[in-house]
């Protein structure tokens, strides 16, 4: 103890000065202390839909299983071959534009672990990339921890929760490298028209930006919509395509997800040389979790019978928003894809300063658990994200208690 009464204390990192992940943050360690205590908390925190009985399919889980004994050696960096090939072949029958092949196909441990790979491989210091406003903030987690730098583009609550084109290009200097699309998007559930994505393709391709598309939501969609991938509206600049198996296939937890290379890649031969060294010094995705993709990628798709009219997340999102919207000051768009509600909350009712101490008080007195817009870096106090995953029972329990809190906070 003399000794260690010696020792400097041990910081974090000065790479880690802007990384901030509030998604799993104070408010979670706060709610897994109450549940500790004995207190039932009702988590519509993050997007993990098997805790709350939305299970895998079966041949999903019998893929895996069965492949287990072929599945303890390491494997290709980029991942198994007939993965990536059931990849491409996806993408493929969607219209994919350009000559790509399985070599541009790299499976990773889900797609968190490739959005900090590319960015690492991408980016050099100061480096900027636009990034949603609202965003899944891994993306400018990842961003800034890489040594560039997240610059956050409007997207429109008023217009659909669309990117705003006229901000995009107003934020694009000679430091720009990249912009990310998150179609649909989480948290607002918004879904991008082909139109749109070719205006901002056509900016991308403008200004030699590459294209990061974030589309892990492309087979969660309400009310018959359709998915268009940015890889089918342009080849004429470098696009990743990130996807992967946590929310469609409902196995978050076998870390299963891979970023497809496509578009103009002449220019980018160097940039490519240092992601697949990335993705050689991390060995191999996890293999057994590989063998759920080419099952996966074809045939019967279970997620329809959950988003139709009958099922369980179409009729979870009804509830959500027509909750949400009932309640005095507050306001939500319907989502058309993935399984969030970004709400907004008219700072004219509730005078709201710090979102994050309004959604602790929301835990403490009715223990229901969400996490504030500004986690999502928005830029005002004034949103909150609702996960629609819980059953109906359960989630007219947690609009019963929001209902409750923030009639309370009425009277304040
Ligand atoms: N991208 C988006 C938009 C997400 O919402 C998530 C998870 O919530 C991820 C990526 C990461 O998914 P995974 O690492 O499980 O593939």
């Amino acid at each position: 103890s003399h000794k260690a009464s010696l020792m400097k204390p041990l910081k974090k990192s000065a790479k880690l000065a802007n990384v901030c992940y509030d998604i799993r943050g104070e408010l979670l360690q706060t709610a897994n202390r109450m549940e500790a205590e004995g207190q039932r908390i009702i988590k519509l925190n993050i997007g993990n839909p098997e805790p709350f009985g939305l299970l895998p399919p079966d041949e999903i889980v019998q893929d895996v299983a069965m492949n287990l004994q072929n599945a303890s050696g390491y494997s290709d960096s980029k991942g198994i071959f007939s993965a990536r090939k059931a990849i491409l072949q996806y993408y493929q029958a969607k219209g994919l534009l350009s000559a790509t092949d399985v070599n541009d196909v790299y499976i990773g441990n889900g797609v968190s672990e490739l959005i900090v790979m590319t960015l690492q491989a991408l980016l050099d210091d100061g480096d900027e990339v636009l990034i949603p406003m609202p965003d899944y903030p891994l993306w400018t987690a990842s961003a800034n921890l890489a040594g560039g730098r997240a610059v956050h583009y409007r997207c429109v609550e008023e217009g659909n929760w669309h990117p705003d084109l006229a901000d995009i290009e107003s934020k694009i200097t000679d430091k720009t490298k990249a912009i990310v699309i998150i179609n649909p998007n989480n948290p607002t559930g918004a879904l991008y028209s082909k139109e749109i994505l070719e205006q901002i393709a056509d900016l991308a391709v403008k200004h030699g930006l590459v294209i990061m598309a974030d589309e892990i939501y492309d087979r969660i969609l309400y009310d018959d919509a359709v998915h268009t991938p940015m890889c089918t509206i342009t080849d004429k600049t470098l696009v990743l395509t990130f996807n992967g198996l946590s929310k469609s296939h409902r196995i978050a937890g076998y870390r299963s997800g891979w970023v497809m290379l496509s578009g103009k890649k002449d220019h980018a031969g160097d940039f490519i040389e240092g992601l697949t060294m990335l993705a050689s010094m991390r060995l191999c995705a996890n293999v057994p979790a590989q063998y759920a993709i080419q099952t996966a990628m074809g045939g019967y798709q279970s997620m329809q019978e959950l988003t139709a009219p009958t099922g369980r997340l179409y009729k979870q999102r009804e509830m959500a928003v027509s909750r949400l919207n009932a309640i005095k000051g507050i306001s939500c768009t319907k989502p058309q894809g993935a399984f969030y509600c970004f709400a907004k909350i008219d700072l004219d009712v509730y005078p709201i300063q710090n979102d994050m101490k309004f959604m602790m008080d929301l835990l403490i007195q009715e223990k229901v658990l969400m996490v504030q817009g500004t986690g999502f870096n928005w830029d005002k106090p004034n949103h909150f994200r609702v996960v629609f995953l819980p059953n109906l029972i359960d989630l007219e329990d947690a609009m019963d208690r929001l209902d409750r809190f923030f009639a309370n906070k009425r009277k304040e």
